[in-house]
């Protein structure tokens, strides 16, 4: 007889023959990845880029491992008990993991993000039973911002958490315990560089310090920056703080500040890459064609600057990065010829590959 228990999984005689292949419930899917070659660059480079491939976690990105981490830190320093409600000011991935993370373990989810975002999030969020909070979008400084909102509500809320995912350590600590671990493990330690793009810094600072660790300082590790970020001139300055100027299109990534996440992390960095938007689109296209593969725009951009780092590191070099999350969160936008155009990018694509821009 089967024996499915929805919140907390206890496996009858029969379905202990497959432990070992099955996950347990969405928590135990996270993570574990596949390691991707991405063939045609790599034939093009002469190295070895490869690609882990994120967006395979149960909530579609990265971020599910940092939306794990987090909730269980708090669950271990009892912080959140049972019936408990997480709390969180976000624009997307993490609150998507998060939401998918509370209903798997019964907990509350409620979110307040930027009016900005797109329908095709709210739904989302909403239909996994999370209480949406739309407010209106102002800067980081202004006390309205949805991150402040969503500290100040979680004040009120008897056993709550404010998850916090810039400044709280358990995001990057995710990473060090488990996608750090796993590239090292699939790759047999052979790697010369790893590169990727920060919202948080829990990525690159929790991935960066276990290959540098474990490495003892052989794997280099970079930023790759969008424009409208500090992180890159931060680098390149010697340390200076500049005020945020430009945009991206790259949904996810770029940032004013060093969080507790990046921390002490980013005086090990090698060095930093911008990568402009124009190259970041072309390479969503040019990867959709070569590999078939349907990636965000945060995902094109880390490729963009692998094969970069690949470059500078020389013919036979190992990189890896991250491929964030799929492009099907922002398809409207990235497939769209008319969105293309109006923010200057239509002409950046390739003109054998504008066959893709159905919408
Ligand atoms: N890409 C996407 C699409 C994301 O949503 C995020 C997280 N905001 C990142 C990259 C960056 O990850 P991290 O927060 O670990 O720096």
């Amino acid at each position: 007889m089967l024996n499915w228990i929805t919140r907390g999984v206890r496996l009858s005689r029969q379905q202990r023959w497959f432990t070992t292949e099955v996950s347990k419930g969405f928590v135990g899917a996270v993570g574990n990845t596949p390691l991707i070659l991405l063939k045609t660059l790599s034939e093009r480079t002469g190295c070895t880029i490869l690609g882990k491939a994120e967006f395979q976690n149960p909530g579609g990105s990265v971020k599910d491992r940092a939306a794990l981490g987090i909730i269980r830190d708090a669950e271990e320093n009892g912080r959140l008990k049972p019936g408990g409600t997480v709390i969180e000011g976000t624009a997307g991935n993490t609150g998507i993991g998060l939401a998918h993370i509370c209903r798997a373990k019964g907990y509350k989810c409620v979110i307040y993000m930027p009016d900005t975002q797109s329908q095709e999030k709210i739904d989302l969020l909403k239909m996994l039973g999370a209480d949406v909070r739309p407010v209106p979008a102002v800067a980081y400084e202004n006390p309205r911002n949805y991150n402040h909102q969503a500290r100040d509500y979680a004040e009120t809320v008897p056993n709550s958490v404010w998850t916090d995912q810039f400044d709280n350590t358990a995001n990057a600590y995710a990473h060090y315990t488990s996608t750090g671990p796993e590239i090292w493990e699939q790759t047999n330690g052979n790697l010369d560089g790893f590169i990727c793009s920060t919202g948080t810094g829990g990525t690159l600072a929790g991935v960066g310090r276990y290959l540098r660790e474990k490495s003892n300082g052989k794997v280099q590790v970079w930023l790759a920056d969008p424009p409208g970020s500090v992180l890159y001139s931060y680098l390149t300055s010697g340390g200076k703080l500049f005020e945020r100027t430009g945009s991206s299109i790259t949904e996810g990534i770029g940032q004013g500040r060093i969080t507790n996440n990046l921390g002490t992390e980013v005086k090990y960095l090698s060095g930093g890459l911008h990568i402009a938007d124009e190259k970041s689109i072309a390479m969503l296209y040019d990867i959709l064609d070569t590999e078939g593969l349907y990636l965000g725009a945060s995902s094109a951009l880390n490729v963009v600057a692998a094969v970069e780092l690949a470059q500078k590191l020389g013919k036979g070099s190992t990189v890896v990065t991250v491929l964030c999350d799929g492009a099907y969160r922002y398809q409207s936008r990235l497939f769209s010829k008319k969105w293309l155009q109006s923010k200057g990018l239509l002409e950046a694509i390739p003109g054998h590959l504008i066959k893709y821009a159905v919408l």
